[in-house]
């Protein structure tokens, strides 16, 4: 039989993004500031962004279309319908994101913005509002800023969704969940986020997309979720800007 070709949907997608580096969008409140600030054409070059077939539960890249939803999705159904991320966690996009989170480099806020607006365009296209995974007051003294309500901010004011940076609050100061195991993180964020009472009336009934920087074993976003439902949201959708390579690494 003739091989037929059919062009691979990531390579548009791949293209799309290579035409972003070199015409890099543009601010919609009109500044003239690119979107891609510091970034050289070889830490661009190394990024591995997501594209389909992936799982309609969690983002996992699949090597090829398999099915909806991956094995881990399919046995442990999570608190948040969906995920998607923009960029694999790798040494490449590690450094970008340390970066932003312990460098200052707050002007590459913009950039991740412009990733989850492509890699979560289903998902922010349902959406009813935008939070942020929060930070404790503590960590938020010690760092300045939340680095996911930076992503959040921008996002939401570029998709015209409304934006609730105080929808949760994180009531005890977790450890850090580096180091720890899928069980560990789960324990050392489970009860951690709870919904102030001014936010309730807001996210009843809504589909909310909450924002991370970093997907490793979802326990933080699941225990958000389950926040947010309790207090009455529609659904909970989670966009980040990396995530593990594989979804059995993304163990709830
Ligand atoms: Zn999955």
């Amino acid at each position: 039989m003739k091989p037929v070709w059919k062009p691979d949907p990531r390579i548009g997608a791949l293209l799309g993004r290579a035409l972003d580096l070199i015409f890099p969008p543009h601010a919609l409140d009109g500044a003239s500031t690119p979107q891609t600030p510091g970034l050289s054409a070889d830490a661009w070059g190394r990024l591995r962004f997501i594209a389909e077939p992936m799982c309609d539960g969690c983002g996992a890249p699949f090597e090829y279309a398999m099915a909806e939803r991956c094995t881990a999705c399919i046995a442990s159904p999570r608190a948040f319908a969906r995920a998607r991320s923009a960029v694999i966690y790798d040494d490449a996009s590690r450094d970008l994101i340390l970066q932003f989170k312990h460098a200052d480099r707050t002007d590459l806020a913009r950039l991740f913005a412009g990733w989850i607006n492509r890699a979560a365009d289903d998902l922010l296209a349902e959406a009813d509002l935008i939070a942020p995974v929060p930070l404790h007051p503590s960590r938020l003294l010690s760092r300045r800023y939340n680095q996911a309500a930076e992503i959040a901010r921008p996002l939401s004011r570029r998709r015209g969704l409304t934006y609730l940076p105080d929808a949760l609050r994180r009531r005890k100061a977790s450890e850090s969940q580096a180091g720890k195991s899928a069980s560990g993180r789960r324990r050392n964020v489970a009860g951690a986020f709870v919904v102030s009472d001014r936010a309730r009336p807001r996210i009843e009934g809504r589909r909310i997309l909450l924002i991370d920087d970093v997907l490793t074993t979802g326990a933080t976003a699941e225990a958000c979720a389950k926040a947010l439902l309790k207090a009455g949201a529609a659904a909970v959708d989670l966009a980040a800007v990396a995530r593990v390579r594989d979804a059995v690494e993304l163990t709830i």
